[in-house]
């Protein structure tokens, strides 16, 4: 009987793995689609200098404009995305879609110049963070669409930066030299999500990167140490000659706590929403800088 009942339960296993499976396949097949049929689009959050104000840079985040499903986000689709190579295709659709991006602002702000102030002038010059997934940057693959981007667009390589999470470092053995190979293109690394892995602070000068952006969760909770902890990455990133970016400023006091740590940039709700790039206006001003000079 134990062993009947036994195989019941594997048989309803079996239909929940296969329903599972074909669920995959099904978002898998729609995404490729998808891709194909320009239902993929980039909404672009800037990222603000805290000691100025200004925005020099906006990260690119994807969304997928479904039919019947409204404008799905990435934490819906991305993890189907990386169970196969179909990832690598949207990490290159992601990367020409923002420098080709970039080169559309710039043209704008020259074609306006006679009236100058306006909101075009501000996204011209601007740079642009791309997310990079594990999947695409172990490939053979990442280094050719960089480079083809870059090329295509004539954008300056400074101006893009890659965005890795911080998982990826151990995930992806060979992370490290994919990322020495890239800064050779002239790209800047950011580590995505920082404070979720494993780095440890005594590695940070071995790492070829440019930037850590502290993940939200330590921005976001005040509690268990965070504010320390946050404090301590600053300070090892400062003296290791790296920029740190806080992502998730929701709240003022988060911002004036970020900036008395000297954090040198910072992203969030409280600035701006991620938004499409019809939408998207630069904030004028840094709320901190307005009362931050005590
Ligand atoms: P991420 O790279 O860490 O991006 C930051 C996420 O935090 C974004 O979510 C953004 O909308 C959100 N965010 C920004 N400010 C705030 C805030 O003040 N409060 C809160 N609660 N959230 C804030 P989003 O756009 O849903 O993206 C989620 C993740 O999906 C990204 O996390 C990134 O890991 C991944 N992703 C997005 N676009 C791409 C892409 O083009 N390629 C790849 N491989 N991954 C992507
Ligand atoms: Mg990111
Ligand atoms: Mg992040
Ligand atoms: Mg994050």
């Amino acid at each position: 009987r134990a062993k009947a009942a036994g195989r019941g339960v594997v048989e309803v296993f079996d239909d929940e793995l296969r329903h599972e499976l074909s669920v995959q396949a099904q978002t898998e097949e729609a995404l490729r689609q998808a891709l194909l049929g320009n239902e993929l689009v980039l909404h672009y959050q800037p990222v603000l200098d805290l000691l100025t104000g200004r925005t020099a840079s906006v990260e690119a985040l994807v969304r997928w404009n479904r039919p019947g499903h409204g404008l799905v986000p990435p934490d819906a689709f991305i993890p189907a995305a990386e169970r196969s190579d179909l990832i690598c295709d949207l990490g290159r659709w992601a990367l020409a879609a923002a420098l080709t991006q970039l080169t559309q602002w710039d043209a704008a702000a020259t074609a306006g110049a006679a009236g100058a102030g306006g909101p075009e002038g501000e996204l011209a010059g601007l740079g642009v963070a791309v997310n990079i997934s594990g999947r695409h940057l172990a490939s053979r693959y990442l280094l050719d669409d960089v480079a083809a981007a870059l090329a295509t667009s004539g954008i300056d390589p400074v101006r893009l930066t890659l965005e890795i999470t911080e998982t990826v470092l151990v995930d992806v053995p060979s992370a490290l030299d994919q990322l020495r190979a890239l800064r050779e293109l002239g790209v800047k690394i950011a580590i995505d999500d920082f404070g979720t892995g494993y780095t440890s602070i005594g590695q940070l000068p071995n790492l070829p990167v440019d930037i850590l952006k502290i993940d939200r969760s330590f921005v976001s909770s005040p509690g268990a140490g965070h504010a320390d902890l946050v404090r301590l990455v600053i300070s090892a990133a400062h003296s290791f000659d790296l920029g740190v970016v806080a992502e998730g400023i929701e709240e003022n006091d988060q911002l004036h706590r970020l900036v008395a740590d000297s954090c040198d940039s910072g992203q969030g709700f409280l600035f701006a929403r991620p938004t499409a790039p019809a939408e998207l206006t630069i904030p004028r001003t840094c709320p901190a800088t307005e009362d931050s000079s005590t």
